[in-house]
């Protein structure tokens, strides 16, 4: 062993190396293990009539590898010898004991091949496959343009190049101006959903897909998609004064605290199946987004949801299916059913005169939940009914008769 790690020109012969190669040698009963011989001269041109059997080699590549990246290639023999790798048309060869090397990744099952001579003319050969799989190129499918409060459908995927089997994908996402979205398998990729908030500023938004394949690279794409302003002018609200008075803000403080849990118990699996339908058969007297001031000079706040009046004690169902996360009377929303739906979607429900569930039930698409009236903040009985992704109101009317909201272009 010491003849090994003191010859000339095959200093880096590990210590490690060389005890698993005098363990395998003598398993496999050769003598005279010694190298002191061996030249490069004799290496490249190796004597004839070799006898005996020839180096023992060690390969290590990776089984699976990514088209058109480098990996790595380690062959390790027994003595020092003339080391030809190669792996398709790239092909390296050097004098040594251990060969480290790269090579770029080719598309399908290419075997790498290492051919060993040593220093006596004795000829060794080993292979090994490096299967080579095609990076997946993501896609986004989003609406170029929506309008403050539109809910929107981000759709990703993705494909390999064309002539190499595909990688396996080990995480995909879709960010919103860097914010990861809610999403799930749909099709061939994933399916998000975002809403832009009524108060956000006009202009443009950035998506971003990524995916990341089994080797750990990212592979992204990007789109951006316009944010029109709301194109409703600010209405005059005129209330009686004894119906603002419900308005107090310990009201309004319970009342947030109530939605903040509501929407942080979000479930993340979607339970609906079907499209969405009205809660009621009524007349729309307010619609969504609509922005509004409770007196002259007042504040401009925003009409989360849509007003649909009808009968005291009309009842009222459930837009689709999902769990009760909040039943009760509140003083501003008046009696507040809010259902969670999954994947971030939940819908509510102000004003009720009468609750039919309690907190933690299942209900089914077309359940009644309560009926129409006049509680908390309202001057007739209607039902006002948001629909919010996330916590983030979106319009209503854009998920009637839909399995998922579709972009929305409207234009002022
Ligand atoms: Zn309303």
């Amino acid at each position: 062993m010491s003849a090994l790690r003191t010859a000339p020109r095959w200093a880096r012969t590990s210590l490690a190396f060389a005890v698993v190669a005098c363990v395998v040698l003598a398993g496999f009963g050769v003598a005279g293990f010694g190298v002191g011989g061996a030249t490069r001269e004799a290496g490249r041109t190796p004597r004839a009539a070799p006898s005996g059997a020839g180096p023992l080699l060690y390969v290590e590549a990776p089984g699976r590898v990514a088209v058109g990246s480098r990996f790595d290639v380690v062959v390790s023999s027994s003595d020092p010898a003339v080391l030809r790798v190669r792996y398709g048309d790239q092909e390296v060869e050097v004098v040594d004991q251990d060969l480290r090397t790269a090579f770029l990744g080719l598309a399908h099952r290419v075997e790498v091949e290492v051919h060993a001579t040593d220093g006596a003319g004795r000829v060794a050969e080993a292979r090994t496959a490096v299967a080579g799989y095609g990076p997946p190129t993501p896609t986004i499918d989003a609406p170029a343009r929506v309008t403050v409060g539109d809910p929107l459908t981000v759709r990703m995927s993705w494909t390999s190049v064309p002539d190499a089997p595909p990688a396996l994908v080990a995480d995909a996402w879709v960010e919103l101006d860097g914010r990861i979205l809610e999403a799930h398998a749909f099709d061939d990729g994933l399916l998000a959903l975002a809403a832009v908030p009524l108060a956000a500023e006009p202009g443009p938004r950035s998506l971003r897909a990524i995916v990341v394949d089994e080797f750990g690279t990212h592979h992204r794409a990007d789109a951006t998609f316009e944010v029109a302003p709301n194109p409703h002018p600010v209405q005059l609200l005129v209330i009686p004064a004894s119906v603002l008075a419900v308005s107090t803000d310990g009201g309004r403080e319970l009342e947030a605290q109530a939605l903040a849990a509501a929407f942080a118990a979000v479930p993340p699996e979607q339970r609906w199946e079907v499209p969405f339908m009205l809660p009621i058969v009524g007349r729309g007297t307010s619609g969504f987004g609509l922005p509004r001031r409770y007196g002259p000079g007042g504040n401009v706040s925003y009409h989360l949801g849509t007003d649909i009046a009808a009968p005291e004690g009309t009842p009222i169902v459930a837009t689709n299916d999902g769990v009760v996360r909040v039943a009760g009377q509140y003083p501003i929303k008046g009696g507040l059913v809010i259902v969670d739906h999954g994947f971030g979607v939940t819908s509510l429900y102000f004003h009720q005169s009468r609750i039919a569930v309690a907190e933690g039930d299942e209900v089914t698409r077309g359940d009644v939940i309560g009926f129409v009236g006049s509680t908390g903040l309202s001057t007739g009985p209607h039902l006002h009914w948001e629909m919010r992704v996330d916590g983030v109101p979106t319009d209503p009317m854009a998920w009637i008769d839909r399995h998922y909201p579709v972009p929305i272009a409207r234009v002022p």
